[in-house]
């Protein structure tokens, strides 16, 4: 158009300086007219050429430059407007198609962000993909579980990406069938870890799938101790009551017309019934130990002094055994911090288990400063436990010579109640124990 203007404007100077130039072919007296007029209609020509083409192209090679930058994606820059022509209008256009393109960007960007910060504060791994099961989207916890990252994963199959069958066979049944689909599978993350996997196809023009994965590993491992604790208490309260019971039938069936049989069922009865008390009792101190892991008091406490009572309720016993009790603990020990009774509860079962395993040997109770804190060695030279057994002392339940251990009245509960308590506290326990040459269990609680 520009170009057509200038043409225009040119061709029509042109014929206004030739009707001149005829005019002074015309006159020959006229020469200082013929001058006169050259001039004017060479001034004019020349201003009209440069001027106009560049006072009409002006604007619109502003539009021109506007309009790409907006193309290049730069929507800040806008037109001035001076005059309400074509041109003008043109630009205001352009200026209200920048304004809107700017609204919607940032419409678009802040929903963007709304959804990324969703999907970064989300418990819960998040993998989207398109219709040919293609990885559009990762979240964090995605990426941190499987070792991935989004930018290395997006436009790889899922197969590619998780490498898991199961899981690629689940994506294509969501999006064949266009139903949501709920399963629960186990990934190697590298260890063995289980999720529940819960897949939504998309609806809409495009095609895809959703998969949310919630890790309920823990959860699943939590739900089998319960489980299994519950099975062990079980277990392990029945076979009192059914020798109780049995002997309680035998009496009833003639044995307490035999004063000395009847006697003997007594006597078992009662060990029984014992056992029975204390095993009721250690559940009870596990279950409100475990309850209360939180909740322990947190008062500064003498540990010679809560060390030597419970010595002092074994003396007896170790002597009647023909067990030496030893006590060795330096008068500059640091108090620590912590719930009196619980800690009493820690050594009477260390010294318990030590009178126990030992015979006719040695216990030897030792403290000392150590990183901030205390470690209480309680020491014997009893049997002892075999290497197989010593990751397991610490379960419920468990106990490393089971007919030993059930001679000798034990409920496998002791050292599972003083495991809780010194961790409850901050602190940790570990043991050291050779067959037949003895066991060192060390306590370590930390000070104020
Ligand atoms: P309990 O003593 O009531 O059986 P514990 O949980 O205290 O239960 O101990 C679990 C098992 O660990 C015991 O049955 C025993 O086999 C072993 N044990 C614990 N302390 C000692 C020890 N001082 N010497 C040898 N074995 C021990």
């Amino acid at each position: 158009m520009i170009r057509r203007i200038q043409k225009t404007v040119i061709l029509s100077l042109f014929l206004l300086w030739l009707v001149l130039t005829g005019l002074w072919a015309a006159s020959v007296a006229g020469y200082v007219l013929h001058t006169a007029a050259m001039a004017v209609g060479l001034l004019f020509a020349v201003v009209m050429a440069v001027g106009v083409p560049e006072f009409i192209s002006r604007p619109l090679s502003r539009v021109a430059e506007t309009a790409e930058k907006i193309a290049e994606g730069d929507l800040s820059k806008t037109i001035p407007v001076y005059e309400i022509d074509e041109v003008g209008k043109l630009a205001q256009s352009f200026n209200q198609m920048a304004q809107r393109l700017r609204g919607t960007l940032s419409l678009v960007t802040e929903e963007k962000n709304r959804m990324q910060a969703i999907l970064d504060s989300m418990a819960d791994g998040v993998i989207a993909s398109d219709g040919e099961t293609r990885v559009i989207l990762i979240n964090p916890v995605m990426e941190e579980a499987f070792g991935l990252n989004e930018e290395g994963s997006i436009g790889k199959t899922v197969l590619e990406v998780v490498r898991d069958y199961e899981l690629d066979r689940l994506f294509r049944q969501a999006l064949d069938s266009g139903r949501p689909v709920k399963q629960e599978l186990r990934f190697l993350t590298p260890e063995a870890r289980l999720f529940r996997v819960h897949l939504t196809p998309l609806r809409g023009a495009q095609s895809g799938v959703v998969a949310l994965f919630r890790d309920i590993t823990e959860r699943r491992r939590l739900e089998e101790m319960r489980t299994e604790f519950v099975a062990n208490a079980s277990h392990e309260l029945r076979t009192p009551l059914t020798s109780i019971r049995g002997f309680l039938e035998a009496l009833r069936d003639g044995a307490l017309d035999e004063p000395e049989t009847a006697r003997h069922f007594l006597t078992i009865i009662e060990e029984e019934t014992r056992r029975l008390s204390d095993l009721v009792d250690d559940l009870l101190k596990l279950a409100t130990v475990e309850e209360r892991r939180n909740l322990f008091l947190r008062q500064p406490i003498e540990l010679p002094e809560l060390i030597q009572r419970a010595v002092e309720m074994f003396e007896y016993r170790a002597r009647q055994q023909g067990v030496r009790l030893d006590v060795a603990l330096p008068p500059d020990l640091p108090p620590v911090t912590g719930d009196a009774n619980l800690l009493s509860q820690v050594f009477i079962n260390l010294l318990d288990n030590a009178v126990k395993f030992t015979e006719k040997g040695e216990i030897t109770v030792q403290a000392r400063k150590a990183n901030g804190g205390v470690t209480v060695d309680v020491s014997d030279t009893g049997i002892g436990i075999a290497p197989e057994h010593l990751p397991r002392i610490f379960e419920r339940f468990y106990r490393a010579d089971k007919s030993r251990a059930a001679d000798l009245g034990s409920t496998g509960l002791g050292l599972a109640i003083v495991k809780h308590i010194v961790e409850g506290h901050g602190g940790n326990l570990m043991v050291h124990s050779k067959p037949e040459k003895g066991s060192t269990f060390s306590v370590f609680l930390p000070g104020p």
